[in-house]
């Protein structure tokens, strides 16, 4: 099982998880005692600063990797906290595994995370947090952040010795992350976290999809950058006239591939959500209308794309290569044949 310990005291053991494309695996982060000094250490929950001997974040494996984790916990003492960055099944779905291993783990997560997770919690004990509670965990310092936006009830972890910041899905190793809108998610959140993430100056950013990143600050400001200019995009297209879902995206995202048309439809109502807001959107523009042709009228609209551009350009490309061939085969035989008259 490949494990990494960087930056020291967090132990980073990506695992076989059902998340979203390009990525595979949900990182568990560890953090366990290097002595056995701290074993000492009783559990307390009632003050600012939760004490306990060890902690994970995010078990988010699936089935098949129960095993794997059962043994890692089995290794960690047994006072031992369970911290969720929130709610979504790939940082979840070990929570059984968690159960079979330690009884007596608590699990820490945001009160909207914990109501959505709700029966899945399998009789775990749990403690809801908000941000600013401090975790002392066998002598390392964390601090928990609230930084609603991917989810509302999504938090980060901060390692206060190293500035490592446990990211949860506010950042992914590569690519840009999603605002999940079903789940209280949105972007104002979303920018807003952002900003205070950079005002905390971490140095290492551990997301939980991908390898942990040294360059935080470069990639919080790209984040930030990325969604301005998709934001500025949108609303030009909007200016220009575009009023339902199909039409926004077929403008703003033009240059890209047509089957990925219905996933930017998400980004799209994320910034529609947002440039309301802000007052953003010009006059005559009707969020009620926008919101309708989100729906059957955009998979119509799409579909009918999909088929006039891409599938057709592919079936008539096909055609020309098969009618070449037909006529090369009719040509040659009708060469040959020819010859055979001479003969
Ligand atoms: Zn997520
Ligand atoms: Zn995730």
């Amino acid at each position: 099982m490949f494990c990494q310990e960087y930056p020291p005291g967090v132990l980073v053991i990506p695992m076989l998880s059902r998340t979203l494309k390009p990525f595979c695996k949900t990182n568990l982060v560890i953090s366990a005692p290097t002595s056995s000094r701290f074993l000492d250490a009783d559990v307390n929950i009632n003050d600012s600063t939760f004490t306990g001997q060890a902690l994970i974040v995010d078990p988010g494996c699936s089935v098949p990797t129960y095993n794997e984790l059962v043994a890692i916990v089995r290794l960690l003492p047994k006072k031992l906290f369970v911290f969720l960055t929130h709610h979504h099944l790939d940082h979840t779905e070990g929570l059984p595994a968690v159960k079979r291993a330690n009884s007596e783990a608590i699990v820490i997560a945001h009160e909207k995370t914990l109501k959505r997770i709700g029966p899945a919690l399998y009789g775990i004990k749990y403690v809801s947090v908000t941000g600013g509670t401090k975790l002392l965990i066998s002598g390392q310092r964390f601090e928990i952040i609230a930084a609603p936006g991917h989810t509302d009830g999504h938090l980060c972890l901060f390692h206060l010795e190293t500035r490592t910041l446990v990211a949860g899905d506010h950042c992914v190793g590569e690519g840009s992350s999603i605002v999940d809108g079903n789940s209280g998610g949105n972007l104002h959140d979303y920018m807003n976290t952002s900003h205070r993430l950079l005002e905390l100056a971490p140095k290492v950013v551990v997301p939980m999809h991908g390898r942990p990143n040294l360059l935080p600050l470069q990639l919080l400001k790209g984040y930030i950058k990325h969604r301005q200019t998709r934001e500025a995009t949108i609303l030009k297209a909007i200016e220009a006239g575009a009023t339902s879902a199909f039409a926004i995206v077929s403008s703003a995202y033009k240059q890209t591939n047509i089957l990925l048309w219905p996933a930017a439809l998400i980004n799209v109502k994320v910034h529609v959500d947002h440039l309301q807001r802000q007052q953003k959107l010009p006059q005559g523009f009707s969020v009620e209308k926008f919101k309708r042709s989100c729906g059957l009228a955009f998979k119509v609209r799409w579909f009918a794309r999909f088929v006039g551009s891409y599938a057709f350009q592919r079936n008539a490309w096909r055609l020309l290569v098969c009618l070449a061939a037909i006529f090369f085969v009719w040509y040659k035989w009708g060469q040959g044949s020819g010859e055979e008259e001479e003969w």
